[in-house]
């Protein structure tokens, strides 16, 4: 049985002050492996305490040197990335392919951070005044189990970057892969109190960090209902904060794409990270007169599709992380079934072979209208939507007609005419012709899926505060 009893403070691995335990449960046979020690407030403060000593020499370290931090932090990380990805594939079920593309997306984020900080200048002018950048000051960083070290990577990296020392609460359900990411930043020699790892609940460890006047910024990744929450409650503090929240991403396949290229892209950026992603593309928009091509090949790739054991490299769709995600999936195939949208494929049944674990069958809904529920929240699983439309102004009214705005795909056989219907999409990051991500461009939200940008100077800024000083 495995056991997690310690959690990252002060430059030291402690015993939590708090006591509670958490059943470290494997997702694809739900049998228990271990337990978790949460932090409480306690632990929560004392952590807050040592980034707050540290700040005071931490924020006065030079560029160059927090550009050896970083360039440690991206030997230990290189180091460590097999174990990285291992933890993640095993600790909530992400596929081997997602979690090596994650695991290398960590060494790309902090070379790009250590490029960004080169280039970037801290005291700039503007009309006949000078502007200082200055480190906003302890930053509580809070995330989900999704991708849990990716986000602690893009978002200590630009902490370190802006000279900002740091909290983090990740989910009770990260908390194996937190255990190897605090054994990097220690590694790495960063001085004592600049990162600390708390483990524990949101309501308590997350509350606090919330609350706690110590804290002058959250960074805040997960869902739009508790990032409301915490937006509220830092707003007592000022607090700054940034929030990247969920999605209902639209995929638009133009009438020139390739289709036998488009679709399986299309069905790709569906499932990824098992649907468990926030930029994942569930809303695909094709022609009403490609319909019944695109349901063909929609339906032939799933068919070819592994839904399986997230260790095997070939499997696309592992299982969800808990059996309360498993239970939500589920029920939203329900819904969708309600609401009269056609099953292509999928379903509620378990996979063959897989009953005992967390997985549900890769699953589209065609011919559905974009008011369904099952096109308009958040499902966080391997469910797609194929949602048909008139012409190109019906198509970008469709994408556009929703309460998130965090991601957006266009396919196209034309750049010009993809980069066009790009153009008139509100979200914070649109691919065309595929998935890609850039370490250096800003990602995050319009509308409900948050506030503020991350990497690059986007993301740094997000982590200073500017002064401006006037003659
Ligand atoms: P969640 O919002 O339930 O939890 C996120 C974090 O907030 C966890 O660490 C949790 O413990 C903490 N938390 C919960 N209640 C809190 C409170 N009252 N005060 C302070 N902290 C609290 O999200 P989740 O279920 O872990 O993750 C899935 C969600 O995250 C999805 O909605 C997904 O879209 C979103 N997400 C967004 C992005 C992005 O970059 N935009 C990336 C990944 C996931």
């Amino acid at each position: 049985m495995k056991s997690i009893n310690t959690m990252y403070i002060n430059g030291e691995f402690v015993t939590p002050h708090g006591t509670t335990t958490f059943d470290l449960i494997n997702p694809v046979n739900n049998q228990k492996t271990g337990e978790a020690v949460l932090g409480d407030e306690i632990d929560t403060q004392n952590a807050i305490t040592a980034a707050k000593e540290a700040f005071k020499t931490f924020s006065k370290t030079t560029k160059q040197e927090r550009i050896t931090y970083l360039e440690k932090l991206l030997v230990v990380i290189s180091k460590r990335e097999k174990d990285l990805t291992d933890i993640m594939v095993e600790e909530y079920g992400g596929t081997f392919q997602f979690c090596s593309m994650v695991t290398q997306n960590m060494i790309n984020d902090i070379n790009a951070m250590i490029d960004t900080l080169k280039d970037f200048d801290f005291e700039q002018t503007t009309g006949n005044s000078k502007v200082f950048l200055q480190s906003v000051g302890v930053v509580g960083i809070i995330i989900p189990w999704n991708m849990s070290n990716g986000f602690i990577v893009t978002k200590l990296s630009t902490a370190i970057a802006a000279g900002c020392t740091s909290v983090v609460k990740p989910s009770e359900m990260s908390t194996q892969q937190t255990q190897i990411m605090a054994e990097c930043f220690h590694e790495a020699g960063l001085p004592k109190g600049v990162i600390n790892f708390v483990n524990g609940l949101g309501d308590i460890v997350g509350a606090e960090i919330t609350r706690n006047p110590d804290v002058s910024k959250i960074a805040f990744t997960g869902s739009t209902v508790v990032g409301k929450m915490i937006a509220k409650g830092a707003v007592d503090t000022m607090k700054r904060v940034t929030l990247e929240l969920g999605g209902k991403s639209p995929n638009i396949i133009l009438d020139d794409a390739n289709l036998e290229e488009a679709v399986p892209t299309a069905i790709f950026a569906a499932y990824l990270n098992s649907g468990q992603a926030c930029a994942a593309a569930t809303r695909l928009l094709v022609p009403v007169s490609k319909l019944d091509e695109v349901n063909a090949i929609a339906k032939a790739t799933v068919q070819n599709m592994k839904v399986g054991n997230p260790k095997d490299a070939d499997t696309v769709v592992g299982p969800m992380v808990s059996k309360k995600q498993y239970e939500r999936v589920l029920d939203y195939i329900r819904i969708g079934q309600k609401e009269g949208a056609v099953l292509l494929t999928g379903g509620t049944d378990k996979p063959e072979g897989l009953e005992e674990g967390n997985f549900v069958k890769a699953t589209i809904f065609t011919n559905v209208n974009n008011n369904m529920r099952i096109a308009r929240e958040e499902i966080f699983g391997p469910v797609l939507c194929i949602i048909p439309y008139n012409d190109e102004k019906h198509a970008v009214a469709i994408a556009n007609d929703t309460d998130y705005g965090l991601a957006a795909y266009v396919s196209s056989g034309n750049k010009e005419r993809a980069y066009r219907v790009a153009s008139q999409i509100d979200a914070g990051r649109i691919c065309i012709n595929g998935i890609s991500h850039d370490s250096k461009t800003p990602f995050g939200g319009f509308k409900q899926s948050g506030i503020g940008r991350e990497y690059g100077v986007f993301g740094l800024e997000e982590y200073l505060e500017p002064k401006a000083i006037l003659e």
